[in-house]
């Protein structure tokens, strides 16, 4: 016993004890890189060294013009991977030194919609999510420790590991969508998401894959990355392009990734008779969509609008990050360290960039 006690001294010191850096967005607009001291974990808490925090297009929004779920100040930064730097009392699973990846929420197992497996629509999930990935430390809540954190498998790299929330995203619609190989899928939107969506449906085998967006470098990006065809959504024939796909029916699925309005205008219209639109991207408050009866009931349309994710997302998402053939880090095409991080949210705002890992 003394042995292990001895060995565990300099690997329970790994942890700083003085100073780390956290990253708060303090109002839209202002972000401030803040000395602070990491807590020690309560139970079931992990304190994790962070290797990577993502940057998401939803960090851009809240930067922008705030979030309804991040009461600002509030430390900032959702998607990441690292190193366990101590462990709270009863935690099992994990030890110091094990490299960690983990999603930001996890539902509380309980209630109305977990009862119904909508565990997306938890309370707990939105409430109690873990924020401030673009820090030295971060301290992970006993809920995502117990159910939403898994060892991050040896091969695969930190900044992949920390796709794992927008996978699990993507993995969520699809269970929803139920794409089929022999579709032809329509992507509205060319940015991360929308890319993401494309990789794992090409990796899933769909035939044919088709972005529509603005912009040559999206575009272009699209298509190294896998897109069948991009269509550039500013053409004066995207509407007889796009209904020329899939030999004249138009697309089987469309996915919509823009997150405005017009975009899911657009969806609505494009998809074929008898097919799926999937609104994935959230709207800004307190706008409305207008939907033609006749051709939402007579062309017999399926729409879908999933949110979030739920724990069985999350492990399948984990399965395919660990399984390392869909190549997915690719879609990170930028990297900064930490006190770079205006820079990052300047590179987001000019559209410049896909996704980028910060590093500490
Ligand atoms: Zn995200
Ligand atoms: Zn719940």
């Amino acid at each position: 016993m003394s042995d292990l006690s001895v060995a565990q001294g300099p690997v329970q010191n790994r942890r700083a004890e003085q100073s780390a850096r956290q990253a708060v967005l303090v109002e839209p607009g202002r972000l401030e890189l803040r000395q602070v001291v990491p807590p020690h974990p309560g139970p079931g808490e992990i304190l994790l060294k962070v290797e990577c925090a993502l940057s998401c297009g939803t960090d851009l929004k809240a930067f922008r013009r705030g979030h309804p779920m991040w009461p600002m100040p509030a430390p900032f930064g959702h998607e990441f991977a690292g190193v366990v730097a101590e462990v709270g009392e009863g935690v099992a699973d994990f030890k110091v030194g094990d490299a960690l990846m983990a999603a930001p929420t996890a539902p509380c197992g309980v209630c109305f919609y977990c009862g119904r497996g909508q565990e997306n629509l938890c309370a707990q999930a939105m409430r109690q999510m873990v924020l401030g990935g673009y820090a030295d430390y971060l301290l992970i809540g006993a809920h995502v420790v117990a159910r939403n954190a898994f060892h991050k498998p040896a091969g695969l790299p930190f900044e992949e590991a920390a796709l794992l929330e927008p996978l699990s995203c993507v993995v969520h619609a699809h269970e929803m969508a139920r794409p089929e190989s022999f579709e032809t899928v329509l992507i509205i939107g060319a940015g991360a998401f929308g890319l993401l969506h494309t990789m794992v449906l090409k990796a899933l085998g769909v035939r044919e894959v088709v972005v529509a967006g603005r912009g040559t470098q999206r575009l272009q990006w699209a298509g190294e990355l896998g897109a069948d065809r991009v269509i550039d959504a500013r053409g004066a024939a995207v509407a007889q392009e796009i209904a020329a796909l899939n030999g004249g029916h138009g697309p089987d699925l469309v996915i919509e990734c823009t997150g405005q309005v017009a975009g899911w205008a657009e969806a609505f219209a494009r998809v074929r008779r008898g097919g799926r639109v999937v609104f994935f991207g959230g709207c800004p408050v307190d706008t409305a969509l207008s939907v033609d009866t006749r051709r939402m009931h007579y062309d017999n349309l399926t729409l879908l609008a999933p949110f979030h994710f739920r724990p069985r997302d999350v492990r399948k998402a984990f399965e395919l990050l660990g399984a390392g053939r869909l190549g997915l880090g690719r879609i990170i095409n930028a990297r900064r360290s930490l006190a770079q991080l205006h820079e990052v949210f300047e590179l987001l705002d000019r559209g410049a960039v896909l996704k980028c890992a910060v590093i500490p």
